[in-house]
């Protein structure tokens, strides 16, 4: 059996793989895509250390940097359950089922899309989704959030201080974050809020140019000029696939303690599948470490 078994080959899992191999223990990673969500980031300018790069460049770093190590790395491919018996049992799509005698599950998240014409098409090109890691390239210019709940209203407030105007747009009538927040964004002087709206169309020819959007008491349907527009309707972690073995927050995250520890002894988890209140890089890469170190401690004491 592995020492640790690592599921997921993002920011978290390349780290944890890593910090279990470089202690001598057998590790193994399994890992649906090597690079996780950085794969589908254009610009990246938030990893202390490096100025600027790619998502496609950092994630062939991420697994350039796991080769060096005697790791056995499974991928692509995809965790279907996990069980514990005197070690853990985790199955794979394939029916491989891989032992170990202790677990890190990182297996990130995955932003919620609206699901209309233009935002497949416009991703990284006008669509974004992170307002830490995106908001600085639309300095000056005219954005969107889609959604009224905290994380589009924190967002909202986010890129009012760097862009020159936000249209906050939420279908339901009334916003859903919390009154504070609210406070706060009617107290920007750069700010609009349409409410009881539905997006139709993100437009575009080469990056994006505008929204269109239908008021659904009236029925009318308005359009808006601006270069970007954040999606912030919820960031779902990979976490559907423990079903009933790990409990998990009404979000669906994994509660983890300081050592990234769950509740079941010798599993761990780290990165953006927890409930770690803020989901970046550098962030899931520490939690990585920490979980791998964890996982040491617990194996060297059991
Ligand atoms: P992920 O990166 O989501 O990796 C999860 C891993 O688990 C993947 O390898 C996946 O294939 C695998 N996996 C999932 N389910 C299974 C399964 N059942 N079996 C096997 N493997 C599985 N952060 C920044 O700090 N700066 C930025 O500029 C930035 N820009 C971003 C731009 C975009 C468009 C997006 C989407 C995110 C951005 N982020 C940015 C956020 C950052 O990418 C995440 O916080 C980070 O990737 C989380 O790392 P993770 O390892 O926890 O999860």
């Amino acid at each position: 059996p592995f020492d640790v078994l690592v599921i997921g080959g993002g920011p978290a899992g390349a780290s944890a793989a890593i910090y279990a191999a470089r202690k001598g223990i057998r590790t193994g990673i399994v890992a649906q895509r090597f690079g996780g969500q950085v794969r589908d980031t254009m610009a990246i300018e938030n990893f202390i250390s490096v100025k600027q790069t790619e998502g496609p460049k950092l994630a062939a770093a991420l697994e350039d940097h796991v080769r060096e190590y005697d790791v056995d790395i499974m991928c692509p491919q995809r965790v279907k359950s996990i069980e514990k018996k005197d070690i853990f049992l985790i199955e794979l799509e394939n029916g491989a089922i891989l032992k170990s005698k202790t677990v890190i599950i990182a297996t990130g998240a995955r932003w919620r899309n609206v699901n209309v014409p233009g935002e497949a098409e416009f991703k990284n090109k006008g669509v974004a989704y992170c307002p830490h890691c995106d908001g600085p390239l639309y300095k000056g210019k005219r954005v969107a959030v889609i959604g009224g709940g905290n994380s589009g209203i924190e967002a909202a407030i986010d890129l009012a201080g760097v862009v020159d105007h936000v249209t906050v747009m939420e279908f339901m009538p009334e916003l859903k974050a919390d009154l504070v927040l609210q406070e706060r964004l009617y107290s920007l002087p750069n700010v609009t809020v349409l409410k009881n709206v539905q997006t139709k169309e993100i437009t575009g020819d080469s990056k994006v140019n505008g929204i269109t959007y239908v008021e659904r008491d009236t029925g009318i349907e308005k359009h808006i000029d601006l270069e970007g527009v954040f999606v912030q309707i919820g960031l779902v972690p990979n976490t559907e696939w423990l079903e009933d073995f790990l409990e998990r927050n009404p979000m669906g995250e994994i509660p983890v303690d300081k050592y990234n520890a769950t509740k079941i002894p010798g599993l761990f988890a780290a990165g953006d599948c927890t409930d770690s209140p803020n989901k970046q890089i550098i962030i899931s890469m520490g939690s990585g470490a920490n979980a791998a170190l964890g996982a040491f401690d617990y194996l060297i004491r059991n």
